[in-house]
């Protein structure tokens, strides 16, 4: 498949591109708008083409010029909607980053994109793809733990200096730590639950890194089951480690050290007093992710993580956010795309 980027991105960088290529893929240009760092990145790792995007990112015409397949949209957060709209008009299938974008609306307009176009949307929610989510999800579903009752996510790390730009002084850009992270807990606690919350109440601080968005939250998301999960994102928790809970009426699920973009960490069956590890065999998320992803476009199926995956997780995302600045307990509004 040939594959353009959109978004000369960290996450292209030390993620993406080499998962593309490890399932076959070809990446034969990269759009963007910063062209002096595009160029580097192009010559880093091998990119023949690279297309200036212009100051908004939108100059993509070029791009699409190079009969493609398929996208990779890993921009700032605000330009996702109209960068896709235009590969999806273009014809190319389309792997979006997460948060799908700063609001529903956006979120919801590029879901009717790809649909008029006939494309497959996908949204880089990882951490389903990995071995250990994988096999708490089996075990859940294999009764292991009797029925789920709560949840929690700890998901509170610090973030790298090297990302301490537009995500923690830019609201515009979906700066913060609640899009940039509660989006994945709550993709992951929906993969492994199989529903998504009903109402959320959070809290939000900025700390020592937000200017004008919060570095660290916490919240409790009740379920339609009657589940209720905790969790915790935050940028500015060094030394907390990170993990995924999952209690039920006969057991507990315990993963240590899941939150993460590498294959790490270990899962634990609590029973009775007695705690048995179970065995995963790791495996790399953003391969994974990228192989379900050609695998929808190959069989003509839908991907794990669609678009509408994605706006449920950007729904939940902003009910946390009005929450924390309302004070207030807040009904998730899906925009019609409810679970
Ligand atoms: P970066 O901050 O690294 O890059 C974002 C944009 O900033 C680039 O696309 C590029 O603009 C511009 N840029 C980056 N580096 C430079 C530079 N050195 N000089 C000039 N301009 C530069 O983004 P991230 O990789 O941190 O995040 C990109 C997207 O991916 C976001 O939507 C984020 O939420 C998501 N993400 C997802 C992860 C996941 O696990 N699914 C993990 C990390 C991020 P241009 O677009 O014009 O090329």
């Amino acid at each position: 498949m040939r594959w353009g980027l959109i978004g000369a991105s960290t996450i292209a960088d030390e993620w993406m591109i080499a998962a593309i290529r490890a399932n076959g893929g070809e990446v034969v240009a990269l759009a963007s708008g910063a062209q002096k760092h595009a160029a580097q990145l192009a010559k880093k790792h091998g990119i023949a083409h690279v297309v200036n995007a212009g100051g908004d990112g939108n100059g993509l015409a070029d791009l699409f010029a190079h009969n493609l397949d398929a996208v990779y949209i890993s921009s700032i957060n605000d330009r996702h909607r109209d960068q896709l709209r235009q590969a999806a008009a273009a014809g190319c299938h389309v792997l979006c980053e997460k948060p799908l974008a700063v609001n529903l609306a956006d979120a919801k307009a590029m879901i009717v994109a790809a649909a008029e176009a006939g494309v497959k949307f996908a949204t880089n929610h990882h951490l389903r793809f990995a071995a250990t989510h994988q096999a708490i999800r089996e075990r859940i579903d294999r009764g292991d733990i009797g029925e789920p009752r709560s949840a929690r996510v700890f998901h509170a790390v610090a973030l790298p200096p090297h990302l301490q730009g537009w995500r923690i002084d830019n609201p515009a850009a979906g700066g913060g730590v609640v899009l940039d992270i509660a989006v994945h807990n709550c993709d992951l606690l929906a993969f492994l639950l199989g529903e998504y919350p009903r109402a959320v109440a959070s809290m939000s601080d900025a700390k020592t890194l937000g200017q004008g968005v919060e570095d660290d939250c916490m919240s409790v998301w009740r379920y339609p089951s009657g589940v209720l999960a905790y969790t915790h994102e935050s940028f500015v928790t060094p030394h907390a480690g990170h993990g995924v809970e999952v209690h039920g009426n006969e057991g507990s699920l315990i993963g240590e050290q899941v939150m993460s973009q590498k294959a790490i960490g270990r899962v634990f069956l609590q029973r009775d007093g007695e705690r048995e590890e179970i065995p995963t065999t790791p495996r790399n998320l953003y391969e994974a992710g990228i192989a379900d992803f050609v695998k929808a476009i190959k069989t003509g199926g839908k991907p794990s993580c669609d678009g509408v995956a994605g706006t449920r997780s950007l729904a939940v995302a902003l009910a946390v956010l009005e929450s924390a600045a309302e004070g207030k307990v807040v009904e998730v509004d899906y925009g019609g795309f409810d679970a």
